[in-house]
Order: structure tokens, then sequence, then C-alpha cells
């Protein structure tokens, strides 16, 4: 079978449909398509909407994750909106979402613990980075063998990362980083992590930092996990000790760090929109929610069905306005408008409104293991749901930008 850049071109150039079946017959090749059986009674663990994974657990996945990543990049299939040069194929970003749909439908290894480098700081990179930091990363990222992660949020600066204080400080052509990030999912397992740093403390907000990408092996980072209230540890704090960065890693111009991160936001709210990496569309699954109701014995009642109908319909118009969206902006590998942010908001919105339904079926059942199969389960996707409000931008962050720069609404009042 024919593969790389130019066959998917040719076969995007025949439309969907061609390229749907195309992408289907080559993953088929690499795991069987899941039936709808299996799915029904395949365990539960794609409820949790963070990894709860084992340290022994995690490093399978990663070790299969990267195998199959790079099976795609060497197929022209692991960055289908990127440049030719570094193995993408300068396809429309609905032909990336096209494929991620596919994908979910076969068994086939996650690549989750992947996607803040090939969705977020890849594409940033592209967007921003030096010739030498492009050389560096890009492939390796694509190829599955660099793993990236966001070293934005610190204790004091979360939603305004204007307000951050770790100092990068310049030394000719190097910089020399300290500080202290924390949520930063997926250190402990990160290759490079993308930061944004104070370089010009005195200047004004928004104008006086910068974005590094930072080696996470390099002498002076110091990880430490931090444990979630589901028992996984997927979130780290990060130390930056005397860390040196050259010059030719930093994203973008001196003190513009607030331009290159809004790049990254907007790739990833579009990123968490269309569910890449996730099969959140499982999540939503109907047949197994019309199954839970049926086993608590609870199938016809009044208002559980009610909550489930207003459900799917929330989740259908959702998928179906990202979908629209996603066809009007952000084509080739252009950085993505506001407008997909709202698929995000209306992704956490529905996840609360599952926990909520989840939570009104099976009671103490989701709190506490009762041993009956099916249940416990859920306590995951119940206590992990509050967090996806957080993450990528929370809720009122997220209407604020909609309120202003998709509606066009006067700004908030804000503290300058
Ligand atoms: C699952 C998860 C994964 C994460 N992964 C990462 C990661 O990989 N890298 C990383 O750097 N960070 C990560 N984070 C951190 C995340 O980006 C921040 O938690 C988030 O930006 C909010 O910042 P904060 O926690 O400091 O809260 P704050 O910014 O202090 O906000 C507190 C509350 O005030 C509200 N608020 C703040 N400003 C405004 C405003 N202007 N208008 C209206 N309301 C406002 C917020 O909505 C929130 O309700 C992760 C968080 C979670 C939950």
């Amino acid at each position: 079978m024919t593969t790389g850049a130019e066959h998917w071109q040719a076969l995007a150039d025949a439309g969907p449909a061609c390229f749907t079946e195309g992408v289907s017959e080559f993953i088929g090749r690499y795991g069987p398509r899941r039936s709808a059986a299996d799915r029904l009674t395949s365990e539960l663990e794609d409820v949790a909407l963070f990894a709860e994974k084992t340290p022994e657990e995690e490093t399978a996945e990663i070790a299969a994750a990267r195998g199959w990543q790079r099976v795609l990049y060497q197929a022209g299939l692991a960055w289908l909106s990127g440049p030719v040069p570094f193995g993408g194929a300068e396809l429309p970003w609905r032909f990336e979402n096209i494929f991620h749909s596919v994908e979910q439908q076969f068994t086939v290894p996650s690549r989750r613990c992947l996607g803040i480098g090939t969705s977020m700081v890849g594409p940033t990179i592209e967007k921003h980075g030096t010739t030498a930091a492009k050389e560096k990363y890009l492939r390796p990222i694509y190829r599955g063998d660099a793993i990236a992660c966001e070293l934005f949020s610190e204790p004091e600066a979360g939603s305004d990362l204007a307000n951050v204080r770790t100092r990068a400080r310049r030394d000719g052509r190097r910089w020399i980083l300290n500080g202290q990030k924390i949520w930063t999912s997926g250190a402990h397992y990160s290759d490079v992590g993308q930061a944004i740093c104070r370089t010009s403390p005195d200047a004004p907000r928004h104008h006086n930092a910068s974005v590094f990408l930072v080696d996470m092996q390099s002498p002076g980072v110091t990880i430490r996990p931090l444990r979630q209230m589901t028992g996984g540890a997927l979130f780290n704090q990060v130390f930056l000790d005397d860390v040196v960065v050259d010059d030719d890693f930093r994203l973008g111009e001196i003190d513009d760090g607030w331009a290159v991160t809004r790049t990254t936001l907007l790739f990833e709210r579009r990123s968490i929109a269309a569910g890449e990496g996730r099969a959140n569309t499982d999540v939503f699954r109907m047949d197994r929610l019309v199954q839970l109701l049926r086993d608590q014995g609870l199938a016809e009642d009044p208002v559980l069905r009610r909550q489930l109908v207003e459900l799917y319909i929330r989740v259908e118009v959702a998928r179906l306005a990202t979908a629209q969206a996603a066809g009007h902006v952000a084509e080739g590998g252009a950085v993505p408008g506001p407008e997909l942010s709202a698929g995000k908001l209306a992704l956490s919105d529905n996840y609360g409104r599952l926990a909520d339904f989840v939570s009104a079926v099976l009671g103490p059942k989701a709190a506490a293991d009762t041993g009956e199969p099916g249940c416990y389960p859920w306590s995951k996707l119940v206590l992990g749901a509050i967090g996806f409000r957080i993450a990528g931008g929370t809720d009122e962050i997220i209407r604020n930008i909609i309120g202003e720069r998709v509606l066009g609404l006067p700004r908030e009042p804000a503290v300058t």
C-alpha cells in the first residue's frame, strides 16, 4: 500500500470520504475495528478524564504510544496539517480531525501522552521557533521520540499568565531560568517543556515575558509529582534552578511571550474541542449510558430519561458546532481563532452534566466500590469533570474570550 504525504494529499483531494476510507484501511492493518459489542462491554477505563496509571502502566502506555506514533510518522500520517519537511502533509486541519475520529474506531494504542507535543507545542514551535528549534524538536515530537509539556502555570499565575514570576536572565547567548511551575501535566515523562518566563520585570503586563524550550533533563530541573483526588499523579511541580537555555530555543521575540503562549492556548482549545487523543466521544456513548440505566433498574425513571436525552442533544449540538467551526477556521497550519474555544466550554459543560447524570443514577455506588461491576469506575469521571473546567483555560476565562473576541462585547474589567 502506498503511503507518504503525497498519497494522503491525493486522497484528500478526492474528498473526505476517500480520505476516510484510505485512513481506515491503513489503521485496520494495525488493529481491529472496535465492534459495538466490544465498546459496550469494554472496561470503563476511558471514563477517567485524567490518567490514573501506576508507574508500570504509564511506562508501558508511553512505549506503546511512541511505537504507534512512529508507524504513523513513517506513513506520513503523524502531522497531517504540518509542513512536509518536518513530516507533515500540509493538509487543512479538518483532515487531522477526520483522522482522529477514524483512529478512535480502532483498537490501537492511545496517543494521549503525546498530545501536548503533537497538538500544542509542536505547532507553536512551527509558528514561532528558530530554525535550530525546529530542527531539534519537530521531527522528534511527531516521530514519538520527544514528549512535550507546558510550563505555564505558577502558584501565583494561572489564568493570568502575565503575572508569571519565573525569571529568565540573559547572559550572552544563554538564558538562566529560575522559578517554580505547577500543575505541569506529564512533566515527569517529558523531554522538553515550553516555559513562559519573565524577562523584563519592569515592563508593562503582556510585554514582560518570553517563551523558552527547556530540555527537561537539564541540570537544575527538579520535578515533584502532585497527587490528584482521583488517585493518580499526572501533574507536577517543576522547579527551575539556574537552568541554562540557549537563545536558539527562545520562541518568538523577547518580551512577546504572551503572544506565543496565546498561540499555544488556541491550539490547545482546538485540540480539546476536537477531542484529539482522547476517546471523548466514547465517554458520552449513549448505548452504555442507556445500559447503565437499565442495569440499575431505572430505565423508566422520567427524570433520568429526560436528563439523558438533554445530555444527548447537548453532546450532538457541541459536536456539530465544533465540526462547523473547525471547517471555517484554522485551515492549513493556521493558528485557530477564538471560535473553537466555545467547543472546549461545551465539552466541559457536558462532562459536568454527565457527571451529574451518573451520580444521580449510581448514588453511593459511584462514591465507594461495592464490587458491583460497571459502577465505581465512574467516580473517576465524576471527580475529573471539575478539573476539565479548569484545564486549558477556566470556563470563566473562556466566557470572557467568547464575549470579547467572538461577540465583540466590551472588555471585562481587569487589574492593570
Ligand atoms: C487537569 C489540569 C491540567 C493542567 N495542566 C497544566 C499544564 O500542563 N501546564 C500548566 O502550565 N498548567 C496546567 N494546569 C493549570 C491550569 O492551566 C490552571 O489551573 C488554570 O489556568 C487556572 O489557573 P489557577 O489554578 O491559578 O486559577 P486562577 O487563575 O487563580 O482562577 C481562580 C478562579 O478565578 C476565576 N478567574 C480568574 N481570572 C478571571 C477573570 N479574569 N475573569 C473571571 N474569572 C476569573 C477562574 O475562572 C477560577 O474560577 C492544569 C490544570 C488542570 C486542572
